[in-house]
């Protein structure tokens, strides 16, 4: 994980792990906004995802659950391998039930598009669930 960005939603400061490229994306968003909140350059940067275009996934961005041919893209990305990169720097290995997670969280306004999403094993879809969960984010 490269970095967090902090968002206050119901007066709690939430912190959210990115990838490299998200982390750019929000820091490209949050300097083109100058001094806005985070959470208005969160919106920004969930909708800068979308106007992306996908080229094979023809799915509504704002449905929940990724596609068949949306998972199939992630997978082909990931070279079917958990995405979870720890603490250390390392890249989980694992290759078994691997499973779609949004990287901006889907209730957070992140979008069901290739950009916001990763493939991650059980262990650490289940992972991120429970930070996110820890922070009472839901
Ligand atoms: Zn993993």
């Amino acid at each position: 994980m490269r970095g967090y960005f902090k968002l206050e939603n119901k007066k709690r400061v939430v912190k959210i792990e990115m990838d490299e490229e998200t982390y750019q994306l929000w820091l490209a968003t949050k300097a083109k906004l100058g001094e806005a909140k985070d959470a208005s350059a969160i919106k920004k940067l969930c909708e800068s995802q979308v106007e992306r275009p996908q080229k094979k996934v023809r799915q509504a961005p704002t449905t929940r659950i990724a596609g068949v041919v949306l998972r199939r893209e992630l997978l082909k990305q990931a070279e079917h391998q958990c995405q979870y990169v720890g603490q250390n720097g390392r890249r989980c290995e694992n290759r078994h039930f691997l499973q779609a997670d949004h990287k901006v969280p889907y209730f957070l306004g992140g979008k069901t598009v290739q950009q916001n999403m990763r493939v991650l094993c059980q262990q650490h879809n289940a992972l991120v669930y429970q930070n996110l969960r820890e922070q009472n984010l839901f």
